[in-house]
């Protein structure tokens, strides 16, 4: 059951072989057992869950059940659910019980899927190792001292091990992929404005995109096509009739172009993960793909020109949690001033407050020009590069971090090398693309390892097949994490 795909679930509860209750019960134990040692999940609401899983069962009984009903899915808490405790990780909002619903929580709950709880995260979403959470490191169910990734590696723990059968996440620099490679689990991060981002917490706008994570390709499209949709509360959000991102799945792989980009194959790629990708290649070369270089020469622009536009956003994003209406506030001032001063001081943590300093002076009068404008001018040069590749191949293909896990506290002292850990997923972010991460094989130390697949622009039904293919041919993604035994 806890290793059963998406439409093998639907099918046990279509064909009264469990319910919804009982499923649901099966998780909610599991999380119970497992999440003191893995520590994905932040917040568990046993009356909530059920009650949704009991109308799911209704629905199941009354013959009106879509693909996700009954099936329990965890939330990253950085999506506003209501009558749900919505933390972002962060102190700030620790008391903040959420009034309304997010629209991937609406959607979700439309298909009468059941939330199964709200998923660890790092402190509004910024990060890549979930250490900077304030309520405290996920743990890596391939190796407890191993960090998840970040900033979805509440969720991506969560799957890993089984606490749940799928769940969702953002990427704004590639916080669904990467978790997603470190702990050998498939994401995808749709085309920016496929998914609304209302209810979303924002970290930056321009890049923020939310999208599932699960145990494999066809059971992304399955979540997706829950996910995706036009919402006019977003004004980001793309106006475009409903796809069915499985109509895909099933197609041969003969013709296929693959690019890989010289950049992606260099220095800096750990040799235990570029073996792990060069063996991906092969299968896919046997599945009748050809393989072409492409090169993205900006893309060693990505990492620098993103931390000074998602800093810049942030900034502004994070200018409204002033302890006026709701979350942290200081339970000792003198005035106004002096509140806004102490609430923020003490209800943000150390990376959120470098980002704001950051973003703050990159958008002050004196460096607008030198660095935020000029920052806009490399994101414009960055797509270009996935433009003029695409040109000369179907989908691109490399590594989606540059090492397997790395260990908790390794890199915490270092942000310049903690950001580097998303070397090859943030340029995706500032091109708007969609990017997917998916299990290849284990590194040197026996933790897994993500092959990343980048299609053009609304490209996301050809990437789950090319996706679902190698995993028809592989067996990667079945591997379990020794902590999730049955
Ligand atoms: N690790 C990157 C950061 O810290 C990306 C995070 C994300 O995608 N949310 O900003």
């Amino acid at each position: 059951m806890l290793n059963a795909s998406l439409k093998e679930l639907a099918g046990l509860l279509a064909g009264k072989k469990i319910s919804s209750v009982e499923l649901t019960q099966l998780f909610l134990k599991r999380i119970g057992e497992l999440n003191p040692a893995l520590n994905a999940f932040v917040t568990v609401d046993e009356g909530k869950s059920l009650a949704q899983a009991e109308a799911a069962d209704a629905l199941i009984a009354s013959g009106q059940a879509g693909p996700l009903t009954g099936i329990p899915v965890a939330q990253k808490d950085i999506f506003c659910a209501e009558g749900w405790r919505t933390t972002c990780g962060s102190k700030m909002l620790h008391n903040f019980v959420s009034p309304y619903d997010a629209h991937v929580i609406e959607q979700f709950n439309r298909a009468g899927a059941v939330n199964l709880g709200k998923t660890n995260m790092d402190e509004f979403a910024m990060g890549s190792s979930n250490e900077t959470s304030f309520y405290g490191k996920v743990k890596n169910p391939w190796g407890l001292n191993a960090v998840p990734g970040g900033s979805s590696g509440g969720s991506a723990a969560a799957v890993a091990a089984r606490l749940c059968p799928a769940a969702t996440g953002t990427d704004t620099g590639g916080s669904i992929r990467q978790p997603a490679a470190l702990t050998g689990i498939s994401g995808i991060k749709p085309t920016y404005g496929v998914v609304s981002r209302y209810g979303m917490i924002a970290f930056a706008s321009s890049l923020d995109q939310a999208g599932p994570m699960a145990k494999s390709a066809e059971d992304l499209a399955l979540l997706l096509n829950a996910m995706a949709g036009f919402d006019p509360r977003d004004s980001t959000s793309l106006e475009r009739p409903k796809e069915d991102y499985g109509r895909d799945l099933g197609q041969p792989l003969k013709g296929l172009r693959i690019g890989l980009p010289r950049e992606y194959f260099a220095a800096g790629l750990a040799a235990d993960v570029a073996q792990a990708v060069e063996t991906a290649l092969a299968e896919y070369r046997r599945l009748g793909a050809e393989t072409v270089e492409v090169s993205l020469p900006n893309s060693k622009l990505a990492v620098p020109v993103y931390y000074v536009l998602a800093p810049a956003e942030a900034s502004s994003n994070l200018a409204r949690f002033d302890g006026v209406r709701y979350g942290y506030r200081a339970p000792e001032y003198t005035d106004l001033n002096d509140m806004y001063g102490k609430s923020r001081a003490q209800g943000f943590g150390a990376e959120v407050k470098r980002r704001i300093m950051i973003g703050t002076y990159v958008l002050s009068a004196g460096y607008y020009d030198a660095y935020y404008l000029k920052a806009q001018k490399l994101r414009r040069l960055i797509a270009q590069d996935f433009t003029d590749a695409f040109a000369r191949c179907d989908v691109i293909m490399g590594p989606t971090s540059p090492t397997t896990a790395f260990n908790l506290g390794e890199k915490s002292d270092d942000p310049v090398s903690m950001y580097l850990s998303d070397i090859y997923t943030i340029a995706v972010n500032l091109a708007g693309l969609p990017g997917m991460s998916i299990p290849a094989g284990f590194g040197a130390n026996g933790l897994p390892v993500g092959l990343q697949i980048v299609g053009n622009y609304f490209g996301e039904a050809k990437m789950l097949n090319v996706a679902h293919q190698f995993q028809l041919a592989t067996d990667w993604h079945t591997r379990l994490p020794p902590l999730s035994e049955e």
